[in-house]
């Protein structure tokens, strides 16, 4: 048997990428828009990392991550999310220095070691955004503003986007013991983990995956209550998100699945994914800089995921992009006249123009069906003929017509008819 990849890995075939490339562009171009710069950051970290940021008590990093000592006995880690390795590309490079309030944005394969299932993958992609060196509440309506720009831009429209603040540290703190004393008479309904999670880290209780503990923590957990300037903050937020058209639910109080998050917190549910309708989630994390070393300032962002963005544009009816006819086939007839063809090819490419053709000598009628398959618009046909005459023999796919174009003007007339940017 040969072999296959490994469980909750894919490999993404070229007709799959067409629409993944899709998402790619839209992210780029949109996060480009709102003033975001790409970063890319390595896929392997120091474990330490991890701790320190996500939390040692979270199911990332107890359950989930892909850790591995290398050969001089570090411990490393595929990345599990993108924001820890941004804020310290940001601290390691200073970029407060340089950027001032830096916007940047990423793209690229994170690592969980979760049960896979559809929507859940051991390697799956995110895009996200992090802005870093502002506490103004307009940071964290622009975040969320672009978040649900681009997920309308992929056709995924059928959303709902929940918000709520988590408040300070204080103001945690207060809440969380308010949630273990709420919590306390129904101890021996919740599942072991999350008993121990009543002493460890009782937010965690808020995102546990049994629908038992979820039930029970949803149910008991009253919004989170906040200090005046957190409140402030919240309405400012809200207020923002109301004058800009940006619909929410603020009415249910959350908690991330991440140590980090401090005030604003949201979620982008999307409709028809089922149990994994979680397509995007941020927030606001206000010392997650100066912990990893850097400067005192806030920084809010948020990540998504590729395969659900994709899932739940499927789901919500968002057609396939179909691919027009672009560029030109080079059909020859025999093998002999390979090499002239291949001069075409070559010329029309150096000009901008998407060129191919067969190396193999097949026949004119499988070299059309291969013209066809590969999307062209132009089938140049060069036999015996055409050379005899030094003009080929163009055949436009779209139209059906045909004409005998000069070699000498050929490539010229491509470029014409073609546009120079024939090639997406
Ligand atoms: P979930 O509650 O579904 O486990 P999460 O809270 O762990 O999600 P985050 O860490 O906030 O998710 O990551 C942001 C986004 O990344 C999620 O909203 C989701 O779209 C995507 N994502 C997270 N884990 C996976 C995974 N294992 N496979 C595919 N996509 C994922
Ligand atoms: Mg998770």
């Amino acid at each position: 048997m040969g072999f296959q990849t490994l469980r909750g890995t894919t490999d993404l075939l070229p007709d799959e990428l067409t629409r993944w490339s899709k998402v790619e562009h839209t992210v780029r171009r949109l996060a480009r828009l709102y003033g975001y710069r790409e970063i890319r950051t390595p896929l392997i970290e120091e474990a330490s990392l991890f701790l320190r940021s996500v939390g040692e008590t979270t199911d990332i990093v107890q359950k989930e991550m892909f850790r591995f000592a290398d050969r001089g006995g570090q411990e490393i880690v595929l990345r599990p999310e993108g924001t820890a390795s941004v804020v310290r590309a940001y601290v390691e490079h200073s970029l407060d220095k340089t950027e001032g309030f830096a916007k940047l944005f990423y793209l690229g394969a994170m690592f969980r070691a979760e049960r896979p299932q559809a929507g859940r993958y051991r390697q799956f992609h995110q895009y996200g955004v992090e802005a870093i060196g502002s506490s103004s509440p307009w940071t964290d309506v622009e975040v969320i503003a672009l978040c649900v720009h681009i997920l309308r831009e992929c056709g995924v429209t059928d959303i709902s986007v929940w918000v709520a603040s988590m408040g300070c540290r204080k103001d945690q703190a207060r809440s969380a013991e308010e949630l273990r004393q709420q919590l306390e008479p129904h101890k021996s309904t919740l599942c072991q983990e999350c008993r121990a999670r009543l002493e460890r880290n009782v937010f965690r209780v808020l995102d546990c995956k049994q629908p038992d503990c979820h039930a029970i923590a949803w149910k008991n957990m009253k919004l989170f209550s906040l200090c005046d300037e957190c409140a402030v903050h919240f309405d400012d937020v809200r207020r923002g998100l109301k004058e800009n058209g940006i619909a929410f639910d603020d009415t249910q109080s959350f908690a991330r699945g991440l140590d980090y998050y401090t005030g604003t917190v949201f979620e982008v549910r999307a409709k028809g994914l089922g149990a994994q309708d979680a397509v995007a989630a941020g927030g606001r994390y206000n010392h997650l800089v100066e912990e990893l070393g850097g400067p005192a300032v806030g920084a809010v962002g948020f990540a998504a995921g590729i395969e659900r963005v994709l899932m739940a544009a499927g789901h919500q009816g968002t057609k396939t992009p179909t691919t027009s006819r672009r560029g030109a086939y080079i059909a020859v007839t025999n093998a002999a006249l390979i090499g002239h063809g291949f001069q075409f090819v070559q010329q029309l490419r150096q000009r901008g123009v998407c060129a191919t053709m067969d190396y193999e000598a097949k026949s004119l009628k499988s070299q059309f069906r291969e013209a066809d398959k590969a999307q062209a618009q132009f089938v140049a046909i060069l036999g015996e003929a055409e050379v005899k005459q030094r003009a080929v023999t163009l055949k436009d796919l779209e139209k059906g017509n045909q004409e005998a174009i000069p070699f000498d003007s050929f490539v010229d007339t491509l470029v014409q008819r073609t546009g120079s940017s024939s090639c997406h």
